[in-house]
Parts: structure tokens; sequence; C-alpha cells
């Protein structure tokens, strides 16, 4: 747990705010401008449910408007609280501008354990507060556009779309007031692995650069690296799969709600998230790994990257000392709290920050919401006749080899890899790799050349914070 003395999420993200802010020359009007939350909407409404009617409390809070629309999930937990969803909001803020999604922030809760409803209750719960955000603009294609977070899904959004839908008959745009819906329901193929693909993605930039990788004082590579997550949830479990499948890492625990699970030699993630989804969630009992039922020890075990994937808040003053990762990567919003940070930073660890590692989502969201707003899947104009020039290209050097006698044969392998045209998949994917690879290279050009920059957070804010700064001046703010 979070030690009582250590600030608020909200005032951590502040408190990490200011560290850049610092370092900039912003107006102090202005940095005041760029930091506060513009307005946090609360929302208590009534649902009848098996015979009575419950209450519910949630929340939409927008950060910054200087792009619109905002941006930003809803939150299904019973531990949402307003100093929460405003500091996630912040994040959006930030996070949005790092990767150049032109949006605002924004963040969205409902205080609410999932797990107590059915899927029917839970439909009836999500409409009626996806009433009370569309009739106050809290949802909208062109103001504020809301996304999956912890607790929600594909099923969710898909409901918050077709109840926008429903309020707004005649709006062309309607399926862009949400993102993350399911494929069938005007989503994008690659959203639900986005964020853990991001974190792959952030993973192999940082690799590209041996000096990065030295003052983490790690061997080049991500091949062998052990690695331990936290959460394996929708963004946890993504990462470990692609990192564990397609980069060579060994998997070396995974804690979750009920402890942890440790193999040295290396965890199956595809067996274990099964084996999870048999066990109501849980991890214990899991054949061929060591359980331990103390999770939060586990942060503390040796490793070569730490992935906290679940909770902000988890590495704290209380256990930030025995942590022993020297790469830290935030796939989780807020994990690390402030205190933790400055602590972690003095024994030289190298944090990848939240706003930068779990960016793949809110990017994906960017490319569906585009979709939606062009009412046409990518690749659908140009996929076959990138094929036909490909065709083209392989038929005339067969044709020369032919003619010259050269002898010359294409491997079957080759051929059909440069005869596949693009399908949306894979335009998702290179969008994505293109956008994390270009918002490393701003973050580390700050964190190697500007005077005083010690680390890649402060790094990232100060890109973000410009960019937000830049947009106010244009404004004439
Ligand atoms: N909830 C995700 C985040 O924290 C995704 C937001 C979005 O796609 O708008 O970044």
């Amino acid at each position: 747990m979070q030690h009582a003395a250590e600030p608020s999420f909200r005032e951590s993200v502040d408190l990490m705010f200011n560290r850049a802010a610092r370092l900039m020359d912003l107006s102090p009007g202005l940095e005041q401008k760029i930091r506060v939350c513009n307005s946090t909407y609360t929302v208590r409404f009534g649902v009848r449910l098996r015979g009575k009617i419950e209450t519910f409390t949630g929340y939409r809070s927008v950060h910054s408007e200087h792009m619109e629309p905002v941006k930003g999930g809803i939150r299904y937990a019973l531990s949402v609280n307003q100093d929460e969803v405003e500091a996630l909001a912040a994040l959006m803020t930030y996070k949005c501008a790092l990767v150049e999604t032109p949006f605002g922030g924004s963040k969205g809760g409902l205080c609410i354990d999932p797990r107590q409803w059915d899927e029917h209750e839970l439909e009836q719960i999500t409409r009626r507060f996806a009433y009370e955000l569309i009739k106050r603009d809290l949802i909208h294609p062109a103001q504020n556009v809301p996304a999956p977070d912890m607790g929600t899904g594909e099923r969710e959004m898909a409901w918050i779309a077709d109840q926008y839908a429903r309020m707004n008959t005649t709006d062309i745009n309607a399926k862009a007031c949400v993102t993350g819906k399911p494929p069938h329901a005007g989503g994008i193929q690659g959203r639900v692995e986005a964020t853990g693909r991001g974190v792959q993605f952030a993973l192999r930039e940082f690799f590209r650069h041996p000096e990065d990788v030295a003052k983490a004082g790690l061997a080049e590579g991500l091949e062998g690296k052990r690695v331990i997550v936290q959460g394996l949830g929708n963004v946890g479990y993504h990462a470990a799969k692609f990192l564990s499948e397609e980069d060579g890492c060994k998997i070396i625990a995974v804690i979750e709600r009920d402890g942890a699970v440790l193999d040295p030699k290396g965890l199956d993630i595809e067996a274990l998230r099964q084996w999870m989804t048999k066990n109501g969630g849980l991890l214990a009992g899991y054949p061929g790994a060591r359980h331990v039922p103390d999770g939060a020890a586990v942060l503390e075990e040796p490793c070569d990257i730490l992935i906290p994937a679940a909770l902000e808040g988890v590495i704290h003053l209380g256990n930030a000392g025995r942590i022993k990762a020297p790469l830290i990567i935030e796939a989780a919003n807020g994990p690390i709290t402030f205190g933790a940070d400055a602590i972690l930073r003095e024994k030289g660890c190298v944090i990848i920050p939240d706003m930068y590692a779990n960016a793949g989502g809110v990017t994906v969201s960017y490319f569906e919401w585009v979709k939606n707003l062009s009412h046409i899947r990518f690749g659908r104009m140009q996929r076959r006749a990138e094929e036909a020039r490909s065709r083209l290209l392989v038929e005339e050097l067969e044709r020369l080899s032919a003619d010259q006698h050269l002898g010359w044969t294409l491997s079957p392998d080759f051929k059909q890899k440069f005869l596949t045209g693009s399908d949306e998949l894979a335009l998702v994917r290179s969008g994505l790799d293109d956008t994390m690879r270009t918002a490393y290279q701003a973050m580390r050009e700050v964190w190697h050349n500007r005077e005083g920059v010690e680390d890649l957070r402060v790094a990232a804010y100060i890109v973000s914070i410009s960019r937000v700064a830049a947009t106010y001046r244009s404004k004439g703010l």
C-alpha cells in the first residue's frame, strides 16, 4: 500500500510536472493554466436492479481542451474517486501531446465492482451513465471521446456507441463518439492488443540505443532478458505475450491479486492466461510454477525489466528502496509515486514513463477515430493496387532471369511476403511502431541534450508541455 504520508496521485502528477516546468521558461500564468484540471463533472444516478434502486457515482474529468475532442478512458472500479480521475486526465493531456494524437486530456470513472453484476445489469448501468454524459456533451465525436480503461472493454464501448447513436439519430459521425469498440461495431483491428503492443515497441526502441541501455547497466538486446510483470490484464498480458513469443524475453514472474507465480526458466503466458480464465482470474494452482501468496514482495525480486501493468502507486516510499530492477517500464498509469521515483533515480534505475510507455492504446484509438470519421477501412483502396505493383516487379524479375539464363529464383517465403498488400492490422501496427519510435526519439533528444534533465520522465513532460504551450500560444493565450 501507498505510504500515508505520500502525496495523492493527482498531487504526484503535479509534482512531476513541476520538476519539468522548473527547467522551462513558461510564463507563470501559462504554467498554471496547463497544470490545472479544467473541470470535473460528478454524476449520481439511480438504476433499478434486482428490485431496488441502486445509486452509482461517476465522473468525467476534462484536464485540458487545448485540442478537441478531449480523449481518455472510462474506468470501472470501486476505488475510483475524483483525485484519481483528475490525475489520469492530466496524464492523458501529456500522453496525447507526446505521441502527437490531436486530442486534449480527459478521463472518466464509475465507482462499481463490475464482477458484482451480470452482463444485462452492466449494460443497464453503462447505458444510464453514458446517457448522463452524452446529455452534457461529455461523450461526443467532436468534443469528448472515451475509450476502455481498467474494468471496461469492447463490450462497454459498443453499448456507449449505441446509446449515443440512439440519442443522435442523424449524426453521421456517431461511431466516432467512443473508441475501443469491437471490429463489427465500428472498431479497428489491433485496438485490443494496442497498449501491450506499444509497450513492446517502446522497449524495442529503447534497446535500439546502446547508450540508453548502458545507462540502465544492461547488456544489449532484449533476447534473454528476465522480466517481471505485475498484472495480467489486457495490457500486461499482451506485453508479456509479445515480449516472450517475439523478442526472446523470459517472463520469470507474474504478479496478480492472489499473489505471484515464478519460473526462472520463463512462464508460458498463453497457458497462464488460459489457466486464469478457467480459475476465476486466480493464479494459484497453476502447474509447473512456484506460487507465492505475497505478490508485492515479488516486485522486489532481481530481474532485468520490471513491468508494472496494474494500478497506480504500487511502487512507493515503503518498497522503492528494495526494488532491484535496473529498468522499469510503466505500462500502468502512475505506478510509481513521486517519492519512489526520486529513490529509484538515486539508485540509477531507468524508468520509461507511463505517458510514453502506455500510449499505444490512445494511438490506435486515434486511428479508430479517423477511420470512423472517414467511413472507410484502412487499406481498402490501396491493398490490391500494392499487390499488383509487387506482382509486376516479381514477374519482371522472373522473366529477366529466364530470358538471360541467370538462374535466379526468388524464395517462396520472400515472394509470399512481398506479394501481400497491407491489411488494416498491418497498417495499424506500422502506424503504432512509427509513433512509438518518433515519440521516444523526441524524448531522448531532450534527455541527452537539455541542461538539467536527468531522466526520461522529465524529458517526456518537457516535450509534452512545450507542445501544449505552443498550442495555447497560437490561440493567443
Ligand atoms: N485508457 C487508455 C489510456 O489510459 C486509453 C485511452 C484512449 O484510448 O483514449 O491511455
